[in-house]
């Protein structure tokens, strides 16, 4: 019998462990550890954070989903990793400490024969001083949490405006590294949708920061969209979109640090300057989640696994190169550890290779460019094919991956939407092949334009809405759920 751990029940995670458990059956142990007790769907956190859904309606429990699945699911947090074994035993395994509220604090060593890194990111709001939710000025949706808590403040600067107050909102990154640029352009559209709705728009001014170099670089470099016989720039897609609805921007901005009612920004020409709010919500740049790994003698070898950023390294090329030799095939396509053959990781917990986008640099050295987004399709679809790949290892005695999954020769779909309503809503929906450019297979642009498109109105909105549901049911296990692609 083997054992498979997966560490982090989040988009990746979660679909790495049910697949597991569905193809390698009761002869063999599926264990996830993660330190939360809800399953959420992220991308649906914009929709809460202007109060259109609850906490509720975008997450739910996992212990019945996971006991009635016959998954071993410990709620707590992995520590470190020993692949060497310890002390005791040769056999890999990692040190938990439980978050489940009975057992809190408490630790347990977990040995696997397979490991599955699927931790996502640490939100670094520490990055930048005065950012974030929690002691500092900003707001957040990246939990579902920090959405409930972002709507309370929207809703109290509303009641503001209401009373005839004119108001400032800032949205955008909270750091010159920062990726998911795609979630607060969903967000500041969302609230510019609220405040027409609730016929308040004329009272705020909206502006958007962002580290991006132009509009609609999303940390993918931007892309090209093919629409009336000719190919249109994400730029002008953005900017006209920005332009409609009277948003001001301000871009290739390092947000350095964040006061009550103020946010501090240094430019990629090296200006500093100010910008006053009364609301912000900044994304936080990420980062690995703090796991570190030791030797059998018990020497720190986290250096050996995780890419100083805390990614975990897999079959990526990290050789430092500059940007015009960068090369899709630097991409990971089989998420292996190098050195430890049976570790993974997926999703976000991969260290990528280098940016997608072009790396840029203010005259006073600070690095102001997005790191690359590793959106949930991809994360879905890396998870698939590692637990693909072990369950060949497993059952089919495969001595290498069998399965690949590589970025740059994937496509990934993005619905950015406004509004609820079955009328009243509107979404700027992207698909773009692959997410990194290939410019030897597309000289030019990069990517295939037959399959990178996209599109304003109200069907993009109705399939956000089919997303949600369809997303939430594949992840509870209900009838079909496999058939659901990622
Ligand atoms: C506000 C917002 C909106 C978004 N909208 C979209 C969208 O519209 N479309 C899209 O494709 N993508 C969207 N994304 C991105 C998408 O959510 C991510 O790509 C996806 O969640 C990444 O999956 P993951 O499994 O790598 O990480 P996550 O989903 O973050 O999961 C990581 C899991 O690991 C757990 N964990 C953390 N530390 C540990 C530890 N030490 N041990 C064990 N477990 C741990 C976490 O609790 C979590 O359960 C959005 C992101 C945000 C923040």
């Amino acid at each position: 019998m083997a054992r498979v751990v997966v560490m982090g029940a989040g988009v990746s995670g979660h679909t790495a462990v049910t697949f597991l458990k569905k193809w390698l059956g009761n002869e063999h142990e599926v264990v996830v550890v993660t330190p939360n007790s809800k399953w959420n769907w992220i991308p649906s956190n914009i929709w809460v954070g202007v109060g259109q859904m609850t906490k509720d309606d975008v997450t739910f429990d996992l212990a019945p989903v996971y006991e009635k699945a016959g998954i071993d699911y410990r709620q707590a947090k992995g520590v470190s990793i020993h692949p060497e074994g310890g002390e005791k035993s040769d056999k890999p395994f990692i040190t938990i400490e439980y978050t489940d509220p009975a057992k809190a604090g408490e630790t347990e060593e977990v040995s696997y024969d397979y490991l599955i890194n699927a931790t996502g990111p640490k939100l670094n709001f520490d990055a930048t001083e005065g950012l974030g939710p929690d002691g500092g000025h900003t707001v957040s949706v990246c939990t579902a949490d920090h959405a409930v808590h972002a709507n309370e403040e929207l809703h109290k600067l509303m009641d503001r405006m209401r009373k005839g107050e004119h108001v400032k909102i800032l949205v955008g990154t909270g750091h010159g590294m920062c990726t998911c640029q795609g979630a607060a352009f969903e967000y500041i559209f969302n609230i510019e949708h609220e405040l027409t709705q609730a016929g308040l728009r004329d009272k705020a001014t909206i502006t958007w920061i962002s580290n991006e170099s132009f509009l609609g670089d999303f940390g993918i470099g931007g892309l090209h969209i093919k629409r009336g016989g000719y190919a249109a720039s994400s730029k002008l897609f953005a900017e006209s979109l920005f332009a409609e609805r009277d948003v001001n921007w301000i871009i290739g901005a390092h947000v350095s640090k964040v006061e009550p009612g103020k946010v501090h920004y240094e430019l990629l020409d090296g200006d500093t300057d100010v910008e006053e709010f009364d609301f912000s919500m900044l994304i936080p740049p990420f980062s690995g989640v703090g796991l570190k790994a030791y030797g059998k003698d018990g020497s720190d070898i986290t250096d050996t696994i995780f890419a100083p950023n805390g990614f975990l390294k897999v079959d990526a090329d990290y050789t430092a190169k500059p940007y015009e030799e960068w090369k899709a095939s630097d991409w990971p396509r089989t998420y292996q550890n190098p050195t430890y053959k049976n570790i993974f990781a997926t999703g976000i917990a991969f260290a990528p290779p280098h940016l997608i986008s072009k790396p840029m640099k203010s005259p006073n050295g600070t690095p102001i460019n997005p790191t690359p987004p590793r959106t949930g399709m991809p994360s879905g679809i890396i998870g698939k094919a590692v637990a693909q790949t072990i369950t060949d290892m497993i059952l089919n005695g495969a001595t290498e991956p069998t399965h690949h999954a590589s970025m740059a020769e994937m496509g990934a779909a993005c619905v950015a939407s406004t509004g609820k309503g079955l009328f009243n809503g509107t979404a700027a929906a992207l698909t773009v092949y692959p997410v990194v450019p290939d410019f030897e297979k597309y000289p030019g642009l990069g990517r295939d334009l037959d399959y990178t498109f996209g599109e304003i109105g109200l069907a993009g909105h109705w399939i956000k809405h089919i997303l949600h549901h369809m997303f939430l049911w594949k992840a509870q296990l209900k009838p079909g759920w496999a058939l659901i692609p990622e």
